[in-house]
């Protein structure tokens, strides 16, 4: 399907042919599983506010629909296509089903820059697309929510608009909405703290001391912020975080709390002032225990993979890591990789859990979903581990193996067509 064409979507499907191959997966069922079930790309017309109008591109892709309805964010960035969607919905797949998520994978986006659209200007956008995909979404049918350059306003002004037309509230048509409004305590620190919740698992298997280790995160969004918070909790050092600007690096430690309210006013971590700057390049090679890519994907590449510098990779970000740099890391088993659709799983799992409490209008606390969370990921954790090291397997492939396979077995029970 040269519709999906794209060097992210090409990397999804070379993961999944390789471990296709290891399941030995009956060719007839390959492409079923390969390609996504439906897609749909919209215009969006938007008045800006200086009176003239642009028309963005928005896409929306629902890789399968076997297991239930089709989750996964939506993301707003420049270079926003449908082939990188189409590869992010296909890893949700993976994801939900290793969780035990009862979902096929989604993903949405739109190609624009956030950063240049006054607020007024993303409430027209964000209500147009939701416009838009009306026909092609619903609380049992898709549900999106926050991914890169999207965020709990937006997830609200969508539930406004379905529900507006809907005639009553949907709260849950989205998840990562703010509470007020039905969304979940615990949602927004989710990914960050179950990447957190993660990595103290992978230090303990390693025989790394907390109180002794070091973290480096790229992307300082709300992902990388919670997961640095989190590892800081747990006693690890973050000595250098990134975000599209530049980096910064500090050897004793970064004053989190001050850097946080120091990148909320200037919508940037350069220039913090208890540190030195870092090139966003060197971001990935500093010497450090812990390194969370935490921003986009293929970050990780055959040309700086030999060099990384760090005994845990935890893979905060979708697909931060081609093959190629794959394959390299496979020689280097003083590495342990966390691989995406585990590591940043607990995104999707805390959605799940709002979902099921709109849906229910009963609502849990914060222990509860805390609680829950770490159940799910640590079993997701001991299964991926368990088959890796049975099997002789980079993490990776055994995350993969099973929610590839969990899909499979439902396909061939429901028959041909979801
Ligand atoms: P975000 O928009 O909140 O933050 C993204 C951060 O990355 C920002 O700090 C931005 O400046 C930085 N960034 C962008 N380009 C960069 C570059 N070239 N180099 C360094 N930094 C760069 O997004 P987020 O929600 O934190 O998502 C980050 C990653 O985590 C994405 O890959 C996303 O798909 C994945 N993810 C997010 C969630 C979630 O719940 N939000 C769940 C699972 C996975």
């Amino acid at each position: 399907m040269e519709l999906y064409d794209h060097p992210t979507f090409q990397m999804a499907c070379r993961q999944f042919d390789l471990v296709a191959d290891y399941l030995q997966l009956p060719d007839k069922d390959r492409d079923r599983l390969k390609f996504p079930k439906r897609s749909l790309t919209v215009a969006l017309p938007v008045r800006l506010d200086d009176g003239s109008h642009r028309v963005f591109a928005g896409y929306r892709v629902q890789h399968h629909l076997t297991l239930g309805p089709t989750k996964g964010g939506l993301r707003y960035h420049p270079e926003v296509t449908l082939g990188e969607v189409a590869a992010m919905a296909m890893w949700m797949s993976w994801k939900c089903a290793l969780t035990g998520l009862p979902y096929g994978g989604a993903k949405g986006g739109i190609t624009c820059d956030p950063a240049g659209l006054s607020l007024a200007e993303l409430e027209r956008l964000t209500r147009r697309y939701t416009q838009e995909m009306i026909p092609f979404i619903g609380p049992h049918v898709d549900v999106m929510a926050p991914d890169l350059g999207t965020n709990e306003q937006v997830m609200a002004w969508m539930m406004d608009t379905y529900s507006m037309h809907a005639g009553h509230s949907v709260p849950s048509i989205v998840t990562g909405k703010p509470v007020a409004i039905g969304g979940s305590v615990g949602r927004r620190e989710a990914t960050g703290r179950g990447v957190g919740y993660l990595i103290n698992r992978a230090m303990d298997l390693v025989g790394l001391d907390a109180a002794r280790a070091t973290a480096v995160v790229q992307g300082f969004g709300n992902v990388g912020a919670v997961t640095a918070h989190s590892l800081a909790k747990y006693g690890v050092k973050v000595i250098a975080v990134s975000d599209v600007r530049g980096g910064i690096f500090n050897p004793r430690g970064l004053d989190l709390p001050r850097l946080e309210e120091y990148a909320s006013h200037q919508r940037t971590v350069v220039g913090f002032p208890e540190s030195e700057p870092l090139a966003g390049d060197q971001v990935l090679l500093t010497p450090c225990d812990i390194l969370v890519p935490a921003a986009l994907e293929r970050q990780i590449t055959e040309a700086n993979a030999p060099r990384l510098q760090c005994r845990i990779l935890a893979e905060a970000a979708n697909g931060p890591t081609t093959p190629e740099a794959d394959h390299i890391l496979r020689q280097r088993p003083e590495v342990f990789v966390i691989p995406d659709i585990l590591c940043n799983a607990g995104g999707v799992v805390v959605s799940y859990f709002e979902w099921v409490q709109d849906l229910q209008s009963f609502f849990w606390t914060e222990t509860e979903v805390v609680d829950k969370l770490f159940r799910i990921l640590e079993a997701a954790f001991t299964q991926t581990l368990n088959l890796s090291k049975k099997q002789n397997l980079p993490m990776r492939w055994a995350a993969l193996s099973l929610g590839i396979k969990r899909v499979h077995e439902a396909k061939r029970l429901r028959g041909l067509f979801p």
